[in-house]
């Protein structure tokens, strides 16, 4: 299996196999575990390295692939690393992390997002937001044990293409609750309401979201923090809610980012999940974090030190005053980075609204667009290529038109229809490859 390559399967059934690097003829019999040769490889990542690959070759792409924010870290964090390790912080370090960076976590928890209960025994610190989500899913859930029906992920959809690969291989079985972009892509209540069961363990809520550019209003958390508390004290009492707020900062739509953990009849149930790459535009850093309050809590962080402690050690050790310079120093930052999404969410929004076609809900939070284009499907490009999917198009688009997009299907739900622009790029870039998009989408037969 190449990381980049083809793969059918996954916890959302058959799929059609990515536009792959050519593998070579095959020289022996040896095959990898199941477990990783069923996996779905990761699209924003195999989109994200094809167009990278086109670009080392020459060919002008314009990529809106990777989730990645185009700005540099900001100095003084990365001047508080330079430091740390001219200091001689280079040594192994705990494994959940420095006691003074858990501590400074638990308190940016508790001053910015209104999570009461935390001290640093309730955090864990880790590789990634992506490496806090494995860990903790492997943490909460088990594959059945025979004659016994599985745990239930409840996994509002579209979502973040790795949440369900990773709860699968943790033996979860995923739920999908399906959202429309009449409703911003937001479950309801109602639905989470009908979707609870004795045997659901995990309900992950990701706002502002990735894919889908929307975010909950603190009205509409507190509405699912009640369907939760309630389904908790009667026919649910195993069921965690994991939430993963990697993209708070980025918001620009008028609404306040809300933890749902900071709601107390259900705080005890939360786990707030972050990490630095997005809001400080670390991601090359790895750094990600998962939090959670009360006695459970501190003995889940200490299960995630366990399994942390057989995979990863500590993180590398001369990042922690980088972070907590982060946490605590960087408010300008920030908001500059912050106000620099607002604008580009306005260009894209603007320029998708003038495709004919296109449904897209306004971007309020996060960096990327997911327009439903399947009023395009049944078309053909102006190479003979036939649109019947999101996959089909955004491979025409890359080859065709170079641009890279990532087709929706693995985002799972309505998102089949969809793809996800990361405008996560300079305005001239946007306006480039919106043109490119427009001439492409004009020129189909
Ligand atoms: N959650 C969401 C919703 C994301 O989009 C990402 C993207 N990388 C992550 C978590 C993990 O990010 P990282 O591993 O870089 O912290
Ligand atoms: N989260 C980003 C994205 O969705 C980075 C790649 C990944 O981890 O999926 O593009």
């Amino acid at each position: 299996m190449d990381p980049d390559g083809s793969c059918i399967g996954g916890p959302f059934g058959p799929r059609t196999p990515y536009p792959m690097v050519p593998m070579p003829p095959t020289t022996h019999n040896l095959s990898v575990a199941h477990r990783v040769a069923s996996m779905h490889p990761s699209v924003t990542v195999a989109f994200g390295n094809r167009a990278k690959a086109m670009k080392r070759a020459g060919i002008d792409v314009l990529s809106f692939s990777l989730g990645e924010p185009d700005f540099d870290t900001p100095q003084p964090i990365k001047q508080a690393a330079i430091d740390a390790m001219l200091a001689g912080q280079t040594k192994y370090m705990p494994t959940l992390g420095d006691p003074e960076t858990r501590a400074a976590i638990a308190e940016k928890l508790t001053r910015e997002n209104g999570i009461a209960g935390l001290t640093g025994d309730h955090v864990a610190i880790s590789a990634g937001g992506k490496h806090s989500l494995y860990v903790c899913c492997h943490c909460l859930l088990d594959p059945p044990a025979e004659g016994e029906a599985p745990w239930e992920v409840l996994l509002p959809v579209p979502a973040w293409v790795s949440y369900a690969p990773i709860a699968h291989m943790a033996g979860g079985e995923v739920v999908e609750l399906p959202t429309s972009p009449a409703d911003d892509f937001k479950i309801s209540p109602q639905q989470l309401r009908e979707a609870v069961t004795p045997r659901s363990r995990l309900l992950i809520l990701n706002s502002p979201s990735n894919p889908c550019g929307t975010m909950y209003s603190p009205d509409e958390l507190r509405a699912l923090a009640a369907v939760i508390e309630e389904a908790v004290a009667t026919t649910c009492p195993d069921l965690i809610v994991l939430s993963d707020e990697i993209y708070e900062k980025i918001i620009y739509g008028g609404m306040d980012h809300f933890s749902i953990g900071s709601i107390p009849a259900i705080a005890d149930r939360v786990l707030t999940l972050n990490g630095m790459s997005k809001a400080y535009s670390m991601t090359g850093w790895r750094v990600g974090y998962a939090a959670m309050p009360g006695d459970f809590g501190k003995e889940f962080i200490q299960a995630v030190g366990t399994l942390q402690g057989q995979m990863t050690t500590n993180i590398c050790s001369f990042v922690y005053p980088a972070i907590r310079t982060a946490l605590t120093k960087c408010d300008a930052d920030i908001e500059r980075m912050r106000q620099a999404f607002a604008h580009r969410a306005e260009v894209i929004y603007s320029r998708l609204t003038k495709i004919d076609g296109l449904v897209c809900p306004k971007p309020t939070g996060a960096f990327y667009a997911f327009p439903d284009v399947s009023c395009y499907f049944g078309r053909t490009t102006a190479a003979g290529r036939p649109i019947n999917s999101a996959l089909d198009m955004c491979e025409a688009l890359l080859e065709e038109a170079h641009i890279a997009l990532v087709p929706g299907e693995d985002f799972g739900g309505c998102g089949k229809r969809c793809v996800r622009i990361s405008f996560a790029c300079g305005e001239d870039q946007i306006n480039a490859g919106m043109n490119r998009f427009e001439d492409f989408l004009a020129k189909l037969r």
